[in-house]
């Protein structure tokens, strides 16, 4: 059970809704970051009073700290800082919900010093996730999943000692804002349409990764490296209404799934109270006036980038890395309206196609695949 926790990325999604529950529950916040949200960081600071604020942006930080004048935190600009906030001595959990591979540095440092993770953050994972995995079982650090897929399954297998048990794990997907169009009508989107998420309300690169499906390529990847399985193990199936979150299929044929609304507090709150579970003020799952829940297989051919993270985890190595760099600047270019919406999966294809892959990775190969990655996608 956290008691005082740091977050990575407070000012977004998750990290607000991370907020929310530390308030409800009680908890004390020692850390915050964000990128260069100078007035949300400051609202939170003063009403959370954390000991040490972090704006990755200098001249953000800059602002925050002669805003901040008046109060007892700390506040500190760029990258190195994320690690301080990582590695604060009173925290004893780590929120990571910064968007991207950056991320991936303060989450090792997090582990070192035996924090518990609630990860959201999961570019680190696919970019790094045996560096992490077997760092975290080196330290004897707890890896608790926020997303909701992984948060699902985390709870289906408590009391699973022995994994050999697991016959695969199924993703639900909620398919996106395209489901059902061919790829010649998902072309047509533009970057509205793609921000539009059915049952979300989520940041905006995430949003993108879920309308490309890529979304659920980087969380196969992720399952596979939190649960140590291979690809064959983890299969999506396309399920609308999110209220199965996933599912767990042990090899006697038991299928175990974990239902909730569509409420990411959920999931952050259990990585919290875990191995206890709190108590939620907010309405409960009514099966009876929920949507019927329906279930299908997802198309690749409409979707490539499912495709294309698939052969990734297949490959191993770097792989992951370079799809995770070239697809995170291919969707930044996207959000500043400078590619179309197929040319994302196009240059994730270019730079797996162009940068090579390194096997059994140290921490220097993948961050050196990660720029190749983004280069190749900038030429
Ligand atoms: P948002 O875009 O809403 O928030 C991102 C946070 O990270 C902000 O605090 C932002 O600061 C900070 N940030 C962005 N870029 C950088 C950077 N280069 N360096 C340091 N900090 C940075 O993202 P989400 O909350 O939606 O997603 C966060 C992570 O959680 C992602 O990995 C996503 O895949 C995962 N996730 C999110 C879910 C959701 O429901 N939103 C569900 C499951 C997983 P600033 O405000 O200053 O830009
Ligand atoms: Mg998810």
């Amino acid at each position: 059970m956290s008691k005082t926790i740091s977050i990575l990325g407070s000012t977004g999604s998750i990290g607000r809704q991370t907020l929310d529950v530390a308030e409800q529950m009680g908890l004390r916040v020692a850390a915050l970051t964000a990128h260069a949200s100078v007035e949300r960081m400051e609202e939170q600071v003063r009403q959370f009073k954390p000991r040490i604020a972090v704006l990755t942006d200098e001249a953000a930080a800059k602002d925050l700290a002669v805003r901040l004048a008046d109060t007892d935190t700390k506040v500190l600009g760029g990258f190195d800082a994320l690690v301080e906030a990582a590695t604060v001595p009173e925290a004893d959990t780590v929120v990571t919900a910064v968007v991207g591979m950056v991320g991936l540095k303060p989450t090792l440092a997090a582990i070192k010093e035996k924090k518990r993770i609630a990860l959201a953050n999961k570019e680190t994972l696919v970019c790094a996730g045996e560096l992490v995995m077997d760092a975290a079982d080196a330290a004897g650090a707890e890896i608790v999943p926020v997303d909701s897929e992984h948060s699902a399954i985390f709870q289906c297998v408590q009391g699973c000692a022995d994994r050999r048990e697991i016959k695969r794990l199924i993703l639900t997907c909620s398919g996106g804002p395209f489901y059902g169009m061919t790829y010649d009508e998902v072309g047509k989107m533009t970057k509205a349409d793609a921000l539009r998420h059915p049952n979300w309300k989520m940041g905006p690169k995430i949003t993108v990764d879920c309308a490309t499906l890529m979304n659920k390529g980087l969380e196969v990847i992720e399952a596979m490296r939190l649960y140590r399985l291979t690809l064959e193990q983890v299969s999506v199936v396309i399920h609308r209404q999110s209220i199965v979150h996933s599912l767990v299929e042990y090899r006697d044929g038991a299928v175990l799934a974990q239902l909730g609304t569509p409420d990411m507090r959920l999931p952050i709150r259990y990585a919290m109270t875990y191995p206890e579970r709190g108590v939620n003020p907010a309405e409960p799952l009514d099966l009876l006036t929920c949507p019927p829940l329906t279930f299908a297989a997802p198309d690749r051919e409409a979707f490539p980038c499912l495709r294309l993270a698939e052969e990734a985890a297949t490959e191993g190595g770097t792989a992951c890395a370079i799809l995770n760099g070239a697809n995170e600047e291919a969707v930044r270019l996207f959000l500043a309206d400078k590619i179309g919406f197929h040319d994302i999966p196009r240059l994730v294809a270019r730079a797996r196609a162009t940068v090579p892959v390194v096997q059994s990775p140290a921490l220097e190969d993948i961050l050196e695949a990660d720029r190749a990655a983004r280069e190749s996608v900038l030429r």
